[in-house]
């Protein structure tokens, strides 16, 4: 699990990040985990505003 904060692009807050999950709607095959069969994504939530935006795991 990656320590790195992500930065809200609506209001320029640090995001939480509170989940993982696999995304299988991936067209690109380079993102896709071969174990999981999708591609995993960090889910970060911005405790300002709300929005919630999801970034590939590293
Ligand atoms: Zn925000």
């Amino acid at each position: 699990m990656s320590n790195r904060r992500m930065i809200c692009p609506k209001c320029g807050a640090e995001m939480n990040q509170h989940a993982t999950k696999i995304d299988y709607d991936v067209d690109d095959p380079a993102l896709i985990d071969p174990v999981f069969g999708g591609a995993i994504k960090e889910v970060h939530t911005c405790p300002k505003c709300g929005r919630t935006e999801l970034r590939a795991a590293e």
